[in-house]
């Protein structure tokens, strides 16, 4: 990586970590404000070049064909650099990144946008005995094994949004599987009464089983045991509970939080070493109504204020506080129905939901519209700043 510009001095280099919703988001928003620069220099590391629609893994998990987008393309027209390689330790130190171990970028500030997983460590065997939706590749190896089952039971473990959508999935493209989906909480327990019965009814109409208030304490080859001695017999087990992070924050003594999370002030820098800045799902970021939880909706915008934060200070300014609300809930139920819980900015129910086909277009919509955005910003930056602020939920005493 080049650290000179034509005037001999030494260039601003910024290093993106993770090709995400959120760190795509900083990428393109930072380099586009600083194009026609030569002494800022910004990269973009990701381990493979096709974006990772994480929105869509329910689909490729199902068969279904969903659009390759290529990071570079992405990024053509600003400037910024690709860099393909799976960054393997950080040194804030040092202010470097090590890639495939044996390579080494150096940094003046770091964009760390490593995203998320699903928890396979929190139930013994679901490491070695479960399919996830991690990634493209592991949607791609249990579509081809739900095509090969012909008829069986697939368990889906976890009832939060994620398995709600997978095993409605599951059930509408494979009718002759039996799909059952198992839960601490009843799905669609975040919504009004009237949006959960919708939802509930949806997955009853599409034959999935659902059971809440279970507890899954093991998964073997064939089998799900629960809290209690109960076993039910799985051809498959799809598990989709929890989050966690890259072990990397921690590792590299940035402070994180209990679940590894990079912890943020209010402008998104690491609390411990502010020349790193979180976003998205890697980031423990403090807003009025308490830590956000990871969304996409919530994520392009950590990466677009990061941006703007960093531009702000290579012109001497003062980043801004960060502040977003959280404004709806959109799940999909299968291809053709699903629920849009609209929220208050602390993500409590509001009274409006919509539901059906409109509902469907509606999450459609939200799916596929980071391009656009994206698009937008390489033209005009500004474009992407705007998102709901939360009103007297995101303001923090103290912080203006
Ligand atoms: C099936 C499914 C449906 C979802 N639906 C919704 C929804 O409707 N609405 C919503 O708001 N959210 C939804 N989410 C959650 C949403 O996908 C995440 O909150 C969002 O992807 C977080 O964005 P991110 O940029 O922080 O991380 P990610 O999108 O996870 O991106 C992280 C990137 O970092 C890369 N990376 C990770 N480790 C390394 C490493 N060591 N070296 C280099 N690169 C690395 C990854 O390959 C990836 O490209 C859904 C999630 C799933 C799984």
């Amino acid at each position: 990586m080049s650290t000179r510009h034509e005037a001999g001095r030494a260039a601003h280099r910024v290093l993106v970590l993770g090709a995400g919703y959120a760190g795509m988001a900083a990428a393109i928003q930072l380099a586009a404000r600083v194009k026609r620069r030569e002494d800022v220099r910004v990269t973009l590391v990701n381990p493979q070049e096709r974006f990772t629609e994480r929105l869509r893994l329910h689909l490729s998990a199902t068969g279904q064909q969903v659009a390759e987008m290529d990071i570079p393309e992405l990024l053509e027209g600003t400037g910024a650099q690709f860099a393909r390689g799976w960054v393997t330790a950080v040194d804030p130190d040092a202010k470097t990144v090590r890639i495939d171990d044996d390579r080494v970028l150096h940094y003046d500030t770091l964009v760390y946008g490593l995203g998320s997983l699903a928890d396979t460590a929190a139930v013994p065997g679901v490491e070695d005995h479960a399919y996830n939706l991690d990634s493209v590749q592991d949607a791609e190896v249990l579509a081809d094994r739900l095509a090969r089952l012909g008829r069986g039971t697939v368990v889906v473990g976890g009832s939060g949004l994620t398995g709600v959508e997978s095993a409605a999935e599951i059930a509408e493209r494979h009718p002759e599987l039996n799909v059952v989906l198992l839960g601490r909480r009843e799905p669609g327990a975040a919504m009004t009464p009237k949006a959960k019965a919708y939802l509930q009814a949806a997955l009853e109409r599409l034959n999935v089983h659902v059971r809440g208030g279970i507890e899954v304490v093991k998964v073997l080859p064939g089998s799900v045991e629960l809290a209690g001695g109960e076993s039910i017999a799985a051809d498959v087990v799809l598990w989709t509970s929890g989050t966690r992070v890259s072990p990397l924050a921690a590792a590299a003594g940035l402070t994180v939080d209990e679940r590894g999370r990079i912890v943020t002030d209010a402008a998104l820098r690491s609390v411990s070493h502010p020349d790193v800045y979180a976003v998205g799902d890697a980031a423990a970021i403090r807003q009025g109504y308490g830590v956000m939880h990871g969304t996409c909706q919530g994520g392009m915008p950590t990466g677009v204020h990061a941006a703007v934060s960093i531009f702000r200070t290579l012109n001497g300014k003062q980043p801004k506080p960060f502040r977003f609300g959280y404004y709806h809930t959109p799940v999909s139920l299968g291809r053709h129905d699903a629920v849009v819980q609209f929220t208050h900015p602390d993500d409590s129910p509001r009274r409006v939901h919509l539901t059906g086909r409109i509902a469907a277009r509606y999450k459609e919509t939200v799916t596929a519209s980071p391009w656009p955005t994206y698009g937008r910003m390489k033209k005009m930056p500004a474009s992407g700043a705007f998102w709901p602020r939360g009103g007297r939920f995101t303001r923090i005493r103290g912080v203006r």
